[in-house]
């Protein structure tokens, strides 16, 4: 079907510009947090879903571009924890 095409492609827009973490959603379970480099210090702005009331994902340092994980706690659409590893 036509429509179920169209979604998809809407879908995958909002993922894009959620990547780059430059775009807040209205549905409110997105919540943007700052978060320490483990590489360099830097603060980074990352974008946590509140609807999980815990996750762990990876990112990459806006400063220095490297890859660490983000460990996150959740809490009534707030976050609780957020801390940055290394493995
Ligand atoms: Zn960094």
């Amino acid at each position: 079907m036509r429509n179920g095409r169209v979604n998809r492609i809407q879908i995958s827009a909002a993922a894009f510009h959620l990547h780059f973490g430059r775009v807040r959603l209205d549905c409110g379970v997105e919540e943007f947090v700052d978060i320490q480099c483990p590489y360099c210090g830097q603060n980074c702005e990352v974008v946590i879903d509140t609807s999980f009331a815990r996750q762990r994902f990876s990112t990459d340092c806006e400063v220095c571009c490297r890859p660490f994980q983000v460990a996150a706690e959740c809490e009534g659409g707030k976050v609780t924890s957020a801390e940055a590893t290394v493995d």
